[in-house]
């Protein structure tokens, strides 16, 4: 099918696009000997996990749903970290997942021992308490009072009996720079049991397929904790492993004046792109500018009865019309992934455009997605 016959709304993701990405961080492993795995939770279309799985070790899980699918779906490599793990789940996680990483001392000792009898590794995430992200604290894991990780006040040297491993996670969106300082901010607090570990996760948030990515500077990072403390070294990136990779295409519903020219879009900020408003940014759409850069503005908002359902102010060439379609870019990650159907809107189509051009649905939704979710 061609991309101008897909239905809308629809989630396309660009197979060209991921591969690209996947073949950049597949040059990290090839270069230092690293471990990358995709953290799911910012990209689980798990119709693309054969290909990823050809670039990638594997997969990483924030709980039991997520690491059973990387498990069924991608079958490499699975991790999973938690701030907690229930006890109705442990076993389940334990049976699937290599690597499970705890958030306190008071989870290792809970679950440790059936951890290790299982041959699984175990992992403590530690909070290096470096905040690298400018105040933005809802991203931040080093931010004051943060639920993430063991402060080195809480560290329990005595405790590590059976860890083989450390984990952090700090970053979001950023460059190597700030893996540097983080890394020093490591080494500070931590360096003196470093050597007693076999592996160091360097969590995600690391932007790097980004044109402006410092690769050369990763991949010193890397070498530097391989050769100071013979660690194996794992990334878990999620956004960098499909950024820019796809887009949500939909249609122009209606347009209406308020002051100002508004169009409405059978797609929705608040159900099908929630970033946009929590993030908050603005998501590019092709063919056109910022407001008031081409002759024609509109306000695009959604089909929900959500005030706040905007998206943005775009400008165009043309005035828009009913039946328009419009793409906008950088929509496969932390999309398809936090969806809702508020409002009863429906979830869009998940589809795939092909090496070839060509296109094809992975699947669909309707009526039964949004009731099946209530009761
Ligand atoms: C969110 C998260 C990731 C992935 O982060 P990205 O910003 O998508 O790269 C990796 N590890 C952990 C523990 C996370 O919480």
């Amino acid at each position: 099918m061609r991309f101008e016959d897909l239905p809308t709304p629809s989630y396309v993701v660009d197979e060209e696009l991921l591969e690209k990405n996947l073949k950049v961080l597949n040059g990290v492993v090839e270069r230092t000997g690293c471990k990358i795995i995709l953290a799911q939770k910012a990209f689980s279309m798990f119709a693309m996990y054969p290909l990823i799985g050809k670039y990638l070790n594997g997969t990483t899980a924030s709980g039991l749903y997520e690491a059973r699918l990387g498990y069924e779906e991608m079958g490499k490599e699975n991790h999973v970290f938690a701030p907690a793990y229930r006890d109705d789940e442990i076993d389940e996680i334990i049976s699937i997942c290599d690597h499970i990483i705890f958030n306190s001392f008071s989870q290792l000792e809970r679950f440790k021992d059936k951890a290790l009898q299982a041959g699984r590794k175990v992992g403590l995430r530690i909070n290096p308490e470096c905040s690298t992200q400018g105040g933005h604290d809802i991203y931040d894991p080093c931010a004051i009072g943060s639920r993430f990780g063991v402060t080195i006040e809480h560290f329990r040297p005595d405790l590590l009996d059976g860890v083989s491993g450390l984990h952090f996670h700090t970053l979001c969106q950023q460059n190597s720079d700030d893996l540097e300082k983080t890394l020093n901010a490591v080494e500070e607090k931590f360096g003196p049991w470093l050597s007693q570990m076999e592996w160091i996760n360097f969590g995600g948030g690391h932007h790097i397929t980004r044109e402006d990515y410092d690769i050369p500077l990763l991949e010193k990072c890397i070498k530097k904790m391989q050769d100071n403390y013979g660690l194996q070294v794992y990334l878990e990136p999620g956004e960098a492993v499909a950024l820019n990779a796809g887009y949500l295409i939909t249609t122009v519903l209606d347009t209406i004046q308020n002051g100002i020219e508004i169009a409405i879009l059978d797609t929705s900020a608040s159900c099908h792109m929630p970033d946009v408003l929590e993030m908050p940014y603005r998501p590019p759409l092709f063919a056109s500018g910022e407001a008031g850069e081409k002759p024609f503005t509109y306000r695009l908002g959604g089909q929900t009865c959500m005030a706040g359902d905007v998206i943005g102010e775009y400008s165009f060439d043309q005035p828009l019309k009913n039946g328009d379609r419009l793409v906008f870019g950088d929509m496969a990650i932390y999309s398809m992934v936090k969806n809702t159907t508020f409002n009863g809107m429906p979830l869009p189509t998940i589809a795939v455009k092909g090496k070839d051009g060509d296109c094809y649905i992975a699947h669909q939704f309707g009526y039964q997605d949004f009731k099946m979710r209530l009761a």
